[in-house]
């Protein structure tokens, strides 16, 4: 039995793994033990993958703080991943390749050669030797790298390593923007320091108010609910309730009901006035904590002057709900706060609000409103951002973004360069400066000019960082009043290589094609790659696409750590042996780093990459030691430990020495510890690894100059996408529970994908009455970037102003084919969550998918336009 977690989202679900009795059981899931690895084909061709192979997984719910032995339909049935009827167990590369010719033309003519089978020596010396001649000809910025959310801290950090010191490009970044990136950067410059849930999540439970806006927990993590139940109660008792924010009537916003709570279903994209109305009838009402505010914030009356103009019925008018409601919830976070007498209130925030144009001002409008009630850094009480994706925490923390090293330091701050620089044995000179956010990067693919992106980003010119430095923090104080739209981008976009067109890219862990924002337009910019090299397990859309497939071990196959979404550090065990040739991505790192040799180094073989994970670990926690995130006082055997002895874990930070401990009052960590000399570096001092850890953040001051948190004023823009003449709905997005993400490994599993086979579109009976689209008919939906077709379900879920579908598809149902690739000023996020679109119906008889122009829509009041021709920008030289 091997005890891990589930491998999808950052709730991290405890549960054990047993080897199936015998061939044929399958484990929880009723997995074939013995199943083909044949692939389902790249382009229309079927690459031969590999023998077949048995490895059955019994899995049993284990007890956990976040989920206390419960697991969802997805935890229950993870293990049929592993044995996925499409596994990629060889290197998979297009068969022109293997000849000098192939070698010689464009990647273009490459896409409808089949995917062959190739051993490591022959795709790794491929690869070395056309990353190393791009870099010649064009410079270290020719070569890209795109990260995931869902790679364990080690190969997170292993891969921003990797691109910082042997391809020396400034060009990475990962999945992980298009989820936490604006709650980062709004908890960064408000608190000093982004861990997702400061307190632990049990916390929850002991409140009389949960806030929840834009979470569907209750889909997404249910295991999560039970946490909800205090709150839950405390609404029956009349003593406060559950309080969630969503244009649906979500699973979660059924929560509210009988007396659990209330839910506010606001016109989308308007959470942010919510917020804005509930902190005016706060401050209208009397009831800040104003003991606190004067103790422990400032800006705070920029921000009371700002939200003068945001009285009730006037919020009612924008964001439609009744200015009754709202004064009726912020009297009940009033009552439950400490500064009342009551048991706490807590304010989450989730992707419903952060996957916008305006995600961290309207996170920063939450983070007002629970400093101006007192809530932050109290005990029972708090903010905190529901991160998503397995390890969308730790992921942001080591260095696979654009603007940052590992410990959650700045690529741009010279301290942190030379520390780091120091830790991997090369000089800081020779480490590049911070890149471009995900979109902007995406879209800068290619030898050929890229399509721009669906609309600007706001206030200009896109963002590239989501975390502050010290001194952009001070400039984005709030004693200036900075509106959301007039905050400062915290660093310039692009860095060393905004110049240079990105014409290799390596993607770890993420499905770009269907995951990315405007996802024809991404698909484009891939297909004009010189090079693009997929390490996954299964032939995603992406993989499929790619000219070098490396097959990876997966979740249950490999060691290493994860850090939930409460900041807890806890580890990932090896349960059964990776199938075929399948290799840890730490393995293809080390060896493409042998063959390309590492030129910033100080000494010749300074930089190693070690394939261990404990070792690993064990020079990530020195790289991060003195950082935000400070891993220094753990290791792999001390989390082992713990657990073996049913501790509490570590929440970080857990500085190797109890005097450094956690982000200090200062906006540089007070003990960076002495420069690190790499792997030779002495041994952590004789009291190293005793702190306990940092289960509650900011009980003691906040990680900023003065110890204080910022208030800063913000105000509300709207979607950058908004409803119009021609695009009169608005389209949200979002999950289901049976999939995840790409749906990449969920549509690879059985009882998964017969649950819920094909997306859909929600819509509200009285417009699809109005608009001639049947409960059950086929509907498209068309904007300027596309169109999408799916099944039409009548439901009065969704408001009749808004359709919802789901984004776990590829091809025609592939609902990232229409969102804008608008993104946030500050943090770079796409605004997935809400865009304008129009929709019509698909009569019988027409092929899926169908250019527009030939699809009748006599019966539509909204005709399908036809899609505009693309503008094409030229990267200035
Ligand atoms: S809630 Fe998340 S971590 Fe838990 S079983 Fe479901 S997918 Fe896995």
């Amino acid at each position: 039995m091997t005890d891990t977690h589930c491998p999808y989202c950052a709730l991290q679900c405890g549960m054990s793994l047993a080897p199936g009795t015998e061939p044929g059981a399958g484990g929880a899931s009723g997995t074939p033990s013995s199943v083909p690895d044949g692939g389902r084909g790249a382009a229309g061709s079927a690459p031969d993958v590999g023998p077949r192979r048995a490895l059955p997984l019994t899995v049993t719910p284990r007890e956990f703080p976040t989920n206390r032995g419960g697991l969802c339909q997805k935890g229950w049935t993870s293990s049929s991943v592993l044995t996925a009827t499409d596994r990629i167990t060889t290197p998979l590369v297009r068969h022109s390749l293997l000849t000098s010719a192939g070698q010689d033309a464009g990647a273009a003519d490459l896409r409808d050669d089949p995917l062959v089978p190739a051993s490591w020596d022959t795709v790794l010396d491929l690869v070395a030797g056309k990353l190393a001649a791009l870099r010649a000809e064009h410079g270290p910025e020719s070569v890209a790298v795109f990260g995931g959310g869902g790679l364990t801290n080690e190969k997170a950090y292993a891969l921003g390593k990797f691109a910082r010191t042997v391809l020396q490009t400034p060009n990475i970044d990962y999945n992980g923007r298009f989820c936490m990136s604006s709650a980062a950067a709004a908890t960064n410059r408000a608190l000093g320091a982004d861990r997702g849930l400061p307190f632990p999540l049990a916390d929850l439970g002991g409140a009389d108010v949960v806030l929840l806006l834009g979470s569907n927990l209750a889909e997404t993590m249910p295991p999560a609910v039970q946490h909800l139940a205090g709150a839950r109660e405390a609404g029956r008792r009349g003593t406060g309730g559950l309080v969630v924010v969503d244009p649906r009537v979500s699973a979660t916003a059924k929560l509210t009901d009988d007396g659990a709570g209330v839910h506010l279903q606001p016109v989308p994209g308007t959470d942010m006035v919510v917020l804005l109305g509930l902190l005016h009838v706060v401050l209208a009402e009397g009831l800040a904590d104003r003991e606190y505010l004067a103790e422990r914030v400032t800006g705070f009356e920029d921000v009371a002057r700002s939200v003068a103009v945001w009285w009730p019925e006037r919020a009612e008018t924008v964001c439609g709900v009744p200015a009754e409601e709202l004064r009726r919830v912020a009297r009940l976070l009033a009552v439950a706060a400490p500064a009342h007498g009551g048991r706490g209130a807590y304010v989450l925030t989730g992707r419903g609000v952060e996957q916008s144009a305006q995600g961290t001002a309207t996170v920063t409008a939450a983070i007002n409103l629970a400093l101006t009630l007192g809530l932050v850094g109290r005990e029972g009480s708090g903010y905190g951002a529901v991160t998503g994706q397995g390890n969308g925490q730790g992921g942001r923390e080591h260095g696979q973004k654009s603007d940052q090293l590992p410990g959650y330091r700045k690529i741009d701050d010279p301290v942190a360069r030379e520390y780091v620089a120091n830790v991997w044995g090369v000089t800081p000179e020779s480490l590049p400066g911070p890149g471009k956010p995900a979109v902007q990067l995406l879209q800068s693919l290619g030898a050929r000019p890229a399509a721009a992106p669906g609309a600007p980003a706001r206030g200009g010119s896109p963002a590239a960082a989501d975390v502050p430095s010290s001194a952009a923090a001070s400039s984005a104080a709030p004693s200036a009043g900075v509106s959301s739209s007039a905050a400062p981008a915290v660093a310039p976009p692009g860095g060393a290589g905004a110049r240079t067109r990105p014409r290799a890219l390596l993607v770890h862990g993420s499905n770009l094609i269907v995951s990315a924002p405007n996802a024809d337009s991404v698909t484009e910019r891939l297909k004009s790659l010189e090079l693009l090299v997929v390490s996954d397990f299964v032939p995603s859309e992406t993989a499929l696409l790619a000219d070098v497939v490396l097959p990876v071990t997966q979740w249950a196959e490999e060691e290493g750590t994860m850090t939930s979404l409460e900041g807890r550090v806890i580890r990932r065990r090896r349960a059964a042996g990776p199938p075929g040739e399948a290799r840890s991505e730490l393995w293809i790192l080390a060896e493409l780093a042998r063959r390309l040799g590492t030129p910033g180094e100080t000494a010749p073989g300074a930089v190693r990459f070690p394939t261990d994970p404990a070792e690993v670990f064990d020079e990530l926690a020195r790289a991060s030691r003195g950082g935000v995130a400070d891993y220094s006082g753990l290791s792999h055997a001390r989390l082992d430990a713990d657990e073996a002895a049913s501790g509490p874990g570590f929440f970080w930070p857990v500085p190797a020495t109890p005097t450094s401990a956690g982000p200090s009052a200062s906006a540089e960590p007070a003990d960076r510890g002495t420069p690190d000399t790499g792997p030779a570096a002495a041994p952590a001092p004789a009291d190293a690894q005793i702190h306990p850890g940092t289960p509650r953040m900011f009980l003691d001051g906040f990680p900023t100059p003065d110890g204080r948190a910022r208030m800063i004023a913000v105000d509300h823009n709207g979607p950058a996408d908004d409803v119009r003449p021609g695009a009169p709905l608005y389209l949200v997005t979002g999950r289901v529970l049976q999939h995840y993400q790409s749906g990449a490994q969920t549509h690879r599993v059985a009882e998964l994908e017969r649950l819920v086979p094909e997306p859909y579109i929600e819509i509200h009976p009285v417009l699809g009455f109005r608009i001639g689209v049947p409960d059950g008919a086929r509907a498209r939906l068309t904007t300027d970037r596309g169109f999408v077709e799916a099944t039409a379900r009548w439901t009065d879920a969704v408001r009749p102003d808004t359709v919802f579908m789901p984004f776990h598809w590829s091809g025609v149902g592939s609902v990232n084919r229409v969102t804008t690739d608008a993104t946030d000023p500050i943090s770079g996020m796409p605004e997935f969550k809400v865009c304008a679109v129009e929709i019509a119906p698909v009569p019988d008889g027409v092929p899926p998918g169908s250019e527009p122009g030939t699809v009748p829509g006599a019966t539509s009041r909204f005709p399908i336009r036809p899609e505009s021709a693309p503008t094409l920008e030229e990267t200035p030289a």
